[in-house]
């Protein structure tokens, strides 16, 4: 086995696409391949992370008086080596490919991020099931048998399920999440194709509608499905840990249109920035800042024309490290907005600790505002005016109405953003879009 695994060690297949690398990230190669005779890992090695086997048989094996027992084989859907997202410590068995196999692999900070750092209850029940359900495992009678290692008395998964229906809702869960990784393993394959990018929306001062900006929202042109839109795909994005990825794709992007917005606008006199949004789950992650830091910088772009679009839950988990980001940030000139504002927290004692810049009035706000009569009337105004008592400015999103600006106007907010002046769009239509706005209200 040792011989087998030094042989293929160094040619096992991995998924990535190397041949595109379209973004300088290094992507997280979730997938591998395993040709048949392959130890995955051995007893007695160091636990990294846990196994999905998405295609293929697996054998998990312990040695006992210097002979090889074979415990149980394992097929498709089923995890092994899931002690590894609990702890530390050692293997306890060998993991051999005895079929070629496809497995996903699950890394703990994917746990720990993802469902530790959010609900710490949650993250213990998790713990608590990943080590019940090592407990019934089904261990295959014949081979058990033929071993000789019936130690452990242990229940047939049938009858558990029969007990509480635990497992059948565990397997429908199993479905999803395989399901979730190979959408995660899709997107990572389309980011090294290129097929994920940014389109612009453009964002203009009120009531004169200047140019002020665009917000970069990321689009996938699948080459069978058409364009997916990202309310699909971040989400799964996000539980699976590439949506840092994603953002950082994101920002190198618009790091390189930026140039070309400011000289597509001529001489106006002012920077036109370009927002990028970041999500919330790697927010406060070890060297995030200083990635996106780094980006910018290498860009050579002003930092003041790159806005970073972050949610108030971005800023809840940790808000020291998360206010220790911020300041980072600003140290380098880029500016912060608070997207969604209204349907978080929405906490006054945040808003001063916090370096922020901007505050954007969600959508579901603006979208009866021209009804003076509305409750959202009412939430816009006090908005605006804590936004004034912090120096803070104002974008309202989703204008879809003429009324909308008119009423927005009378509250003071200062700039807007929505269908009304335009969708988000494909880069050459936006900078088109510079030109003739420009042109028109200067
Ligand atoms: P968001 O950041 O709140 O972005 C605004 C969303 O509202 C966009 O949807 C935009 O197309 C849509 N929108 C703009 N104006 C109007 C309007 O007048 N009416 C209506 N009904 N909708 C309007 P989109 O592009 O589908 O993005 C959805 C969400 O996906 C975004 O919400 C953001 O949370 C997330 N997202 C998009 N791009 C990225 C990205 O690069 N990284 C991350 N982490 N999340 C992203
Ligand atoms: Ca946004
Ligand atoms: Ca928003």
């Amino acid at each position: 086995m040792q011989q087998n695994r030094e042989l293929f060690g160094d040619t096992m297949k991995s998924q990535k696409n190397n041949n595109m690398p379209l973004t300088n990230l290094q992507l997280q190669e979730l997938r591998c391949s395993y040709p048949q005779g392959m130890t995955l890992f051995r007893e007695g090695e160091d636990r990294n992370c846990a196994y999905i086997i998405e295609k293929g048989e697996v054998e998990i094996s312990v040695i006992k008086d210097g002979k090889k027992v074979p415990l149980v084989r394992l097929g498709e859907g089923e995890v092994f080596g899931e002690a590894a997202l609990i702890g530390s410590g050692k293997r306890s068995a060998t993991a051999t490919a005895t079929e070629d196999c496809e497995v996903f692999r699950i890394f703990p900070s994917i746990l720990r991020d993802r469902i530790m750092r959010l609900d710490p209850l949650v993250g213990l029940l998790m713990s608590l099931l990943v080590n019940r359900y090592r407990k019934w495992r089904y261990v295959s009678p014949e081979l058990a048998a033929e071993a000789g290692v019936v130690e452990h008395a242990r229940e047939d998964l049938s009858q558990v399920d029969k007990a509480d229906g635990f497992l059948s809702d565990l397997n429908a869960q199993k479905k999803v999440a395989l399901q979730e990784l190979r959408m995660a393993q899709n997107i990572v394959e389309a980011v090294a194709k290129g097929e994920l990018g940014p389109y612009l929306q453009p964002i203009v001062t009120l009531p004169d509608r200047k140019l002020a900006g665009f917000e970069a929202l990321i689009r996938w042109h699948h080459p069978e499905k058409g364009m997916i839109s990202p309310v699909e795909f971040i989400p799964v994005a996000e539980r699976t840990n590439i949506v840092g990825q994603l953002d950082m794709m994101m920002l190198e992007r618009v790091c390189e249109i930026v140039p070309d917005i400011q000289k597509a606008a001529g001489v106006i006199g002012r920077k036109i920035y370009v927002s990028v949004n970041l999500s919330g789950i790697h927010f406060d992650s070890d060297g995030f800042a200083d990635e996106v830091v780094e980006i910018v910088r290498r860009s050579k772009v002003d930092p003041a024309q790159i806005v970073l679009e972050i949610t108030e839950s971005a800023l809840m988990g940790s808000p020291e490290r998360a206010e220790a980001t911020l300041r980072k940030f600003k140290a380098h000139g880029l500016t912060i907005s608070l997207d969604d504002f209204g349907t978080g927290y929405s906490s006054l004692s945040y808003l001063h600790k916090f370096s922020i810049d901007i505050l954007k009035v969600d959508q579901s706000f603006v979208s009866d505002i021209h009804n003076k009569n509305s409750k959202s009337f009412d939430v816009v105004r006090a908005i605006v005016s804590l936004a004034r008592t912090f120096n803070l400015s104002t974008v309202a999103e989703g204008i879809e109405h003429e009324e909308d600006i008119s009423a927005l106007t009378s509250l003071g907010c200062g700039n807007g953003q929505g269908y009304f002046f335009s969708k988000p769009m494909p880069v050459d239509q936006a900078l088109e879009f510079v030109r003739t706005s420009v042109a028109k209200y200067g």
